[in-house]
Parts: structure tokens; sequence; C-alpha cells
């Protein structure tokens, strides 16, 4: 009887801790295989943590970076593909950034509304706004959103080689990061509050998500059209999952 208490006592121990190493293995897989498609985050010094909670129901905005500003300066990265090794740009009227931005754009709310988040999208449309302040633009309404308690989010994919940084999170200028910033950093890195003196969306409490250099495989794999699809609801599942965690 001694005997078989200590071998289920002995089984249990063993269990749990293959269990618990399982696990381990696990979650570190995910994170190698992020950093596998999405390359290296941003080793900018940055020192914020997000700890204000937010609220279970919060609505979320997901903006395409440079939506509305196409055939301008800021019209986003073409990518290496297309600006080292001169392919074709996957559309002829806006940025290969644009093109995936919108791509992803749509996978995080699909996604999100299927994982039960409070999660909208916004497309201005029109290509090329030359006025921030219209209404109409990305950070008009990603700003009024922010202002009304809702967290706006504007993705993007950052240059390539030497003239981009990696991935990360930009968080909000004047407003405390809270656990969803928190959240989607510790997945994806940070970059510091003040990044080059303070962006436009930042400084309307907008956050920026820069998912990775459009470069290398990431680049690959969102091109190749046995992959694209993969790829896109691979990162799309990543950033929601990181909402997720991030409100609960
Ligand atoms: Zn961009």
């Amino acid at each position: 009887m001694k005997n078989k208490v200590l071998n289920s006592l002995l089984y249990l121990v063993f269990f749990s801790f293959f269990y618990a190493s399982s696990q381990l293995y696990y979650n570190k897989n995910i994170i190698k295989n992020l950093e596998l498609i999405i390359g290296k985050s941003s080793n900018l010094h940055a020192t914020w943590v997000g700890s204000k909670q937010v609220d279970r129901n919060i609505p979320i905005l997901i903006l395409a970076g440079h939506a509305d500003s196409q055939g301008m300066a800021g019209a986003g990265t073409p990518g290496e593909a297309v600006h080292k090794f001169g392919l074709n740009p996957m559309h002829p009227e806006m940025s290969d950034e644009l093109f995936w931005n919108l791509k992803l754009q749509q996978s995080i709310v699909v996604i999100g509304k299927k994982k039960g988040l409070n999660i909208r999208s916004y497309d201005p449309g029109i290509r090329n706004i030359d006025d921030a302040t219209d209404p109409r633009t990305n950070w008009s309404v990603g700003s009024k959103f922010a202002k009304n308690g809702g967290y706006a989010i504007e993705i993007h994919f950052d240059a390539y080689g030497k003239y981009g940084v990696g991935s990360g999170l930009i968080p909000p200028f004047s407003e405390t990061p809270n656990t969803i910033d928190e959240s989607i950093a510790s997945k994806f890195g940070r970059f510091p509050v003040v990044y080059r003196g303070g962006l436009g969306a930042p400084r309307r409490q907008i956050r920026i998500l820069e998912i990775g250099k459009l470069e290398g495989s990431l680049e690959k794999n969102l091109r190749n059209l046995k992959t694209r699809k993969r790829t896109i609801n691979f990162l799309a599942n990543e950033i929601v999952q990181a909402f997720l965690n991030g409100i609960t």
C-alpha cells in the first residue's frame, strides 16, 4: 500500500515537472518563431513599463500606416525587394509597406473580432491627404478615438537594412503606457517614448507598432503566394494574442 502511494506521488512529481518544462519549451518556441518571422526587435534604449490597467472591453482602433500619404514624402518604405532588387511593387499606386499594412490591418480585425475584442479599423480611402489636420486622416480619426478613451494603434513595417531599426512599440507621448502596451512590447520589443523627438502619431496618443523590417525572409514570405496568407494570419494572431494578454 505504502509503495502504491509513493509510486503515484513520484508519478505526479514527474508528470508536473514534465508538464512545466514542456510549457517552457513551447513558450520559448513561440517567441523564437516570431523572431524567425519578423527578424530582430529594436535594440534602442527604452525604460518605460506599461502597468496602467485597462478596461476589459476597451475599444481598439487599428490604423494602417501611410494610408493617407501616398505619392509624398511619408509614403512608407518600398521594401528591400523593390528598392534594392528592383522587383515590381505589389501595387502601382502605393508603397509596398502600405500594401502590407492594409492586408495585416484587415486580418487583425477579423481575428480580433472572432476572439471577442472590441476592435475595428479605419481606412481614409483617399490615398493622399496633404493636410494632417484634415478630419479624414489616420491621425485625426485616431486622435479623436484616443481622446474618447479608446486604444488607437497604427501598424507599420520598418525600412530594410541600415535604414530601419526593427520591430517594437512606440508608446504614446504624454499618456501613461498601459498593460496592452506592455504586452505588445514584450512580444515585439520597445522603442523609447521620445523616439525621433516624438513622432506625429504618438504625439496624438496613437501607438505605433513596427512589425519588422520589410526585407529578407519576412518580405519573401509575404510576397510568396504560397506563404502569404499564413504569414499575415500568423502576425495578426500574435498581435491579437498580445491584446488579449494585455487586458486580462
Ligand atoms: Zn511606416
